[in-house]
């Protein structure tokens, strides 16, 4: 069949791609479209076609796949932020599972990875039923969320001017910078409607006009906000291409009436660059920084720091990483990439001592604060390449393990890291991973060289997106 643009057809979504797009067949040709669901028959139309697959668009739902689900928010098609709203969430947490564990199979080539049910997966696979999965490598069900909505603990607008010449802030469209209006994102805190009215307001009393990325003109272009869900506290950072913001004490005055603002501040951003925040920070009202807790383990963020989004799911997710670490309280441990020292502080309550490496300087100083202010000492961290540091504090002061924890970004490890944690055998390896396709390469390397997969486990961090992590609990094998 020769389909063209706009040509209109019916399909079955028989499977999910990993970007979260539907995917159907018609005369083995493949369909890509977006917003349709596993199991719906639609109506839809064709954007763009290659050799053996196209992408289509979805013009209608003629019966919809048990799981489907209405999405709550009106702009979900739209926006860019969420890509499953249209799914159950049981629905998005199979498609999840399954991602994680296709790629371990595929690309790991972990044959006998076993799937635990029921019972057997609520104790951990610790009981007689798991006796199997002793000697097997299991994959425990993911880790879900309890309440799904209003997870995020962070968000940033940007501002642009609609067609009337009105402020407005929202959400970037998928792939592209087109400002879709929408002020109260179901996923993020109640909050951020408050704050990005008053800071609206304020544009428009005092008319200063919102960035023109086209042009490289105008003022505001974004509102980073943060919230403690621990603390209540909260943090406006507005980015600015400029110095200084006029009348910026009547914004202040304003902001500073909401429940709980602690810090209030300026980022200068003059580049023309798709960098969200400038190097400099300005701060106005507050400490610079607001509080908050990760299980016991109090952190201060200031607007440049890394810190994960999803708090009760992090502490879930670095709890299973402690618990794969198996501590009695002896060990040495080393933590590579690990950002503010968030899993560091966790492991250093159990182990002797912990080393953390990351290559971001300002992360390292957070993490060396977050230490002190938890009166931390049993950690000591390293700013710079995990697989420069490693190999050079092993050949050059002979530097030992029990245990190492890996939390790389999406690309995974560097091949001379994990060469050198090969050389440095430790006891156990605890791959935290947010990209299963890496994850499943470099478990492979591992596998390869003397170490064996025990568990596997997902955490779901992320509603209505296509992302998800995962920890990887390894051992060395017996000789
Ligand atoms: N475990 C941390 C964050 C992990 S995100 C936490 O929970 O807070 C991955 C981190 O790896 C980022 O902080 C990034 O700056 C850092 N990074 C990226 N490449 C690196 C490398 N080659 N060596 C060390 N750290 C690296």
């Amino acid at each position: 069949m020769d389909w063209k643009k706009n040509d209109i057809f019916q399909v079955t979504i028989e499977d999910m791609s990993d970007d979260g797009a539907g995917i159907g067949k018609s005369d083995g040709y493949i369909w890509f479209i977006k917003d349709a669901v596993i199991g719906d028959k639609v109506e839809a139309r064709v954007m763009k076609t290659k050799k053996s697959y196209g992408f289509a668009r979805l013009e209608k739902v003629l019966e919809p796949s048990p799981a489907r689900t209405e999405p709550l928010c009106p702009v979900a098609r739209q926006c860019g932020g969420c890509q499953l709203q249209a799914m159950s969430y049981e629905e998005q947490l199979k498609f999840k599972e399954n991602k994680v564990y296709n790629n371990l199979v595929r690309i790991g080539r972990l044959e006998g990875l076993w799937r635990a049910e029921g019972e057997e997966a609520q104790s951990g696979a610790e009981t007689a039923a798991g006796e199997e999965a002793q000697a097997r490598a299991v994959f425990l069900p993911i880790m879900g969320m309890e309440d799904p909505w209003r997870y995020r603990n962070k968000a940033q607008f940007p501002f642009g001017v609609d067609k009337e010449g009105n402020v407005v802030t929202g959400f970037y469209a998928g792939r592209t910078h087109v400002i879709i209006p929408q002020e109260d994102c179901l996923l993020g805190v109640e909050e951020n409607r408050e704050i990005l009215r008053t800071i609206r307001d304020f544009m428009d009393r005092f008319h200063i006009q919102p960035y023109d990325e086209a042009q490289h003109r105008g003022l505001v272009r974004h509102a980073l906000i943060r919230k403690g869900f621990a603390t209540g506290e909260l943090m406006v950072c507005l980015v600015i291409n400029g110095h200084a913001l006029p009348r910026q004490e009547e914004l202040v005055e304003s902001l500073r009436k909401i429940e709980g603002m602690t810090s209030i501040s300026l980022s200068v951003n003059t580049e023309r660059t798709n960098v969200i925040m400038g190097k400099e920070i300005i701060p106005v009202f507050g400490p610079g920084y607001i509080t908050d807790f990760i299980g016991n383990v109090k952190y201060q963020i200031s607007p440049l720091s890394f810190y994960q989004v999803n708090p009760a799911q992090t502490e879930k997710l670095y709890s299973t990483a402690l618990e794969y670490a198996g501590l009695t309280g002896n060990e040495v441990v080393w933590d590579l990439y690990c950002g503010i020292g968030t899993i560091s502080l966790f492991l250093a309550q159990k182990a002797r001592k912990v080393f953390g490496v990351e290559i971001v300087p300002q992360a390292i100083d957070d993490a060396r604060r977050n230490a002190e202010i938890n009166g931390i000492e049993n950690v000591e961290f390293f700013v710079g390449r995990a697989e420069e540091v490693l190999p050079e504090q092993y050949e050059k002061n002979r530097i030992y393990a029990d245990v190492i924890v890996v939390d790389p970004p999406r690309k995974g490890c560097d091949e001379k890291c994990l060469d050198t944690i090969v050389e440095m055998g430790p006891e156990r390896v605890v791959y935290v991973s947010c990209d299963s396709a890496t994850l499943a390469r470099d478990v492979r390397v591992l596998c390869d060289r003397g170490y064996e997969v025990k568990k596997v486990r997902c955490c779901d961090m992320f509603f209505a997106t296509v992302h998800v992590e995962c920890v990887v609990l390894m051992s060395r094998a017996e000789k």
